[in-house]
């Protein structure tokens, strides 16, 4: 179990974010993590804490989290310890970033491909499998909906 919050909004998504994922705390509690796409330049920028939501908080840059794209997620870790590491989201290239609730069950044999394929996976999570996976098929031509139905 975990909690999942995505938004894209008018105005800043942090706030918005952070809201969810205090009000979603309850369903996962070992780590939390933000990840907004820059107003500044389009840049994913990247957040992940061991512990509670409010250690998340204090630890953002309020400028650089400013965006109207982002994702967050609060977690019960099930593959890999609960670490900084581990926390979600997690991004292949700084270019496809991602949440997940549940157990990728064949994770294993999937990391396999990845490497063969040239991926660094930096976590221990089934989860990280899957942003890699998305990121190798957009990058054979797929648009995000067909990389997402193929992965
Ligand atoms: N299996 C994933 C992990 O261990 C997701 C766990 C969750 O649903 O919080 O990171």
């Amino acid at each position: 179990m975990c909690g999942i919050i995505g938004a894209a909004t008018q105005r800043d998504v942090t706030p918005i974010l952070m809201e969810g994922l205090q009000r979603l705390e309850y369903r996962g509690y070992d780590s939390a993590g933000i990840a907004v796409q820059s107003w500044q330049n389009n840049d994913i920028n990247r957040v992940r804490r061991l512990g509670k939501v409010g250690d998340l908080g204090s630890a953002l840059d309020e400028a650089e989290m400013r965006g109207n794209t982002g994702i967050a997620h609060t977690r019960w870790a099930t593959h890999g310890e609960p670490s900084e590491r581990n926390a979600h989201p997690h991004m292949s290239q700084d270019q496809v970033c991602l949440v997940h609730n549940g157990i990728i069950e064949n994770h294993e044999s999937i990391r396999a491909e990845l490497i063969e394929l040239g991926y660094e996976l930096v976590s221990e999570t089934d989860s990280e499998t899957i942003v890699h996976l998305v990121h190798h098929h957009l990058s054979t031509g797929c648009d995000l909906i067909q990389a997402v139905a193929a992965t």
